[in-house]
């Protein structure tokens, strides 16, 4: 054998460059279900069941063309359970003359498999991904000489240098940021009629794959009755088509607003399909401003959808690759308490936090202000140890990947790398909660928004306080916290104490 090319469960397009060259009289494929992956954090059964299942759905794809697919089963019984130690298997057998891979999206993937290629002697090729806008090394030249990173000027770079939703070098519209028209929250009544988005039934291999993972992965978080997303690139195309059709129009509207029971609102669901390069960003980017120069939907929409994947996407990409391994190590504000533990179950009474936290275990999936304004939130204010954070958010979502996983939780959301990432911690109180979801949570929780102690007092609003009494110079020294802060000066040192004892309570009955 030639080359084997090593295919990883989120590397599924036969156009990515570790098929440059292929050929299938002497080159073949490798591929493995392995349950360290699955099991590296406690993974949701929603995700492994994605992973496999696209997996498998692709593997047959390739094997369809004729080409020879060594494709290692989950439930094959001389498995060894590493990616390390199913390639050495591979290589015994296959004898291959060398190694080629896309660089994988997981830095820990990446080191293990280096150190198998040297370990068994043989010549790794790493090529670059191309699923993205940018290289890292584009990235790393935009970060080079910068004291901070922030997304809009890269963001910019990209719509100038990609020449998206640009009228010659003017941005379309004479804008490059719409956050105005955008970001609105739903009438006391509620959100209009939510066109519900396509999902998919599982098929014959699907419905394997559930099986295999109810049975193998008993005792792991989730649920698989719901599962419906989209696992081949036929159906992702769907996806995307469905999206641009029926939602994107609303999207930019709506992309901040929060409510009961409603998952999806108007966002595409496609990040998993782009995680596991189902679909390529450009094409979606193409779509999206696409119908905007059709007229079928406004500018706002359309900049607030391609600045997500044009400028969030790429940004955590290159923060990742530019800041692993010491990233994960970031904890800049000191925080050490463990993770609730309901934060696996939703046994909470903390009613907007519960229905995030059920919807994402029967789902795989919350949207971004609820992973953020609600999830990430609670465990910021809380203090929770990033790293716990962090295991739970890659275990949890079908989207999550390390690479566009951390960056968001880590810096994001708690905060851990001191402000590498964004500029100002996302610190709210219930009161925001209420006001993105028109108080529809609220109303149904035994706890008040407004209310910072006292046996009814929204935890999220009274660890909002202690969070700035905790942190009241660090948030005065920063232009975009100190109005936040100011407002300290309006208690007196009672209410200031017992903001802190009942902070307290909450943190020891966590
Ligand atoms: P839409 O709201 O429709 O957005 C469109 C697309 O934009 C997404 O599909 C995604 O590809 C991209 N996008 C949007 N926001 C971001 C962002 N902040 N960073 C990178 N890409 C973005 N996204 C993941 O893909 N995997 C993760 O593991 C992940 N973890 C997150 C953890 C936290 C704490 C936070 C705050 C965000 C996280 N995100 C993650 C980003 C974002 O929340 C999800 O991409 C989005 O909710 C996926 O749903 P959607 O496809 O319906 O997105
Ligand atoms: Fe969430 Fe607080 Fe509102 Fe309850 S009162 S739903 S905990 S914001």
């Amino acid at each position: 054998l030639r080359h084997l090319v090593l295919v990883l469960g989120d590397q599924l397009d036969a156009a990515s460059s570790a098929f440059d060259g292929f050929d299938p009289a002497c080159d073949a494929v490798w591929m493995a279900e392995v349950a360290e992956e699955s099991t590296h954090v406690w993974s949701s059964q929603p995700r492994i069941a994605l992973f496999l299942a696209a997996m498998r759905h692709f593997a047959a794809d390739l094997a369809a063309r004729g080409w020879a697919v060594h494709h290692t089963r989950l439930d094959d019984a001389t498995n060894t359970g590493t990616l390390a130690g199913e390639l050495a298997r591979a290589v015994q057998a296959l004898r291959p003359a060398a190694l080629i891979l896309t660089a994988p999206g997981d830095w820990r993937v990446l080191q293990a498999l280096r150190a198998q290629a040297r370990a068994l002697g043989l010549p790794l090729e790493l090529r670059d991904d191309r699923h993205f806008f940018a290289t890292v090394r584009d990235f790393a030249t935009h970060a080079q000489g910068r004291k901070s990173l922030r997304m809009e000027f890269f963001y910019r770079e990209m719509r100038r240098r990609h020449r998206v939703l640009m009228d010659g070098d003017q941005p379309a519209g004479g804008q490059w940021n719409f956050d105005a028209d955008n970001r609105a929250a739903f009438p006391p009544s509620g959100p209009p009629p939510v066109p519900a988005p396509l999902g998919f039934a599982p098929d014959t291999v699907t419905r394997a794959v559930i099986t295999l993972v109810r049975e193998r992965f008993a005792g792991h978080p989730g649920a698989l009755d719901d599962f419906d997303w989209p696992l081949t690139r036929a159906q992702a195309l769907s996806e995307l088509e469905d999206f641009i059709t029926h939602r994107l129009a609303d999207f930019g509207r709506w992309q901040d607003a929060l409510w009961p029971a409603q998952p999806w609102l108007w966002h595409s669901r496609l990040s998993a399909a782009l995680n596991l390069k189902l679909l390529h960003p450009r094409e979606v980017v193409a779509a999206a401003e696409a119908a905007w120069r059709d007229g079928t939907v406004p500018l706002a929409s359309a900049e607030g959808f391609i600045r997500q994947i044009l400028g969030w996407r790429e940004y955590v990409r290159g923060i990742y690759w530019t800041q692993m391994p010491g990233y994960l190590e970031g904890n800049a504000l000191g925080a050490h308490l463990p993770l609730p533990a309901w934060f696996w179950t939703g046994e909470t009474d903390m009613a907007c936090l519960r229905d995030a936290l059920r919807q994402t275990l029967r789902l795989g999936y919350a949207h971004h202000i609820q992973r953020l304004m609600v999830i990430g939130l609670y465990a910021l204010l809380l203090g929770v140890r990033p790293r716990e954070v962090h295991a739970w958010f890659l275990a949890v979502y079908v989207d999550a990947v390390e690479w566009v996983e951390l960056p968001n939780v880590l810096g994001m959301s708690q905060f851990a790398d001191g402000g590498r990432m964004a500029s100002k911690p996302y610190i709210a109180s219930g009161k925001y909660i209420e006001r993105m979801s028109a108080g529809s949570y609220c109303r149904g929780c035994r706890f008040d928004p407004a209310l910072r102690t006292g046996p009814r007092a929204c935890p999220y609003t009274t660890l909002y306080w202690d969070f700035l009494l905790r942190f009241e110079a660090r948030l005065a020294a920063n232009p975009r916290t100190v109005m936040q802060v100011k407002n300290l000066a309006r208690l007196d040192a009672a209410e200031r104490e017992a903001i802190r004892t009942q902070a307290q309570l909450l943190r020891e009955g966590s």
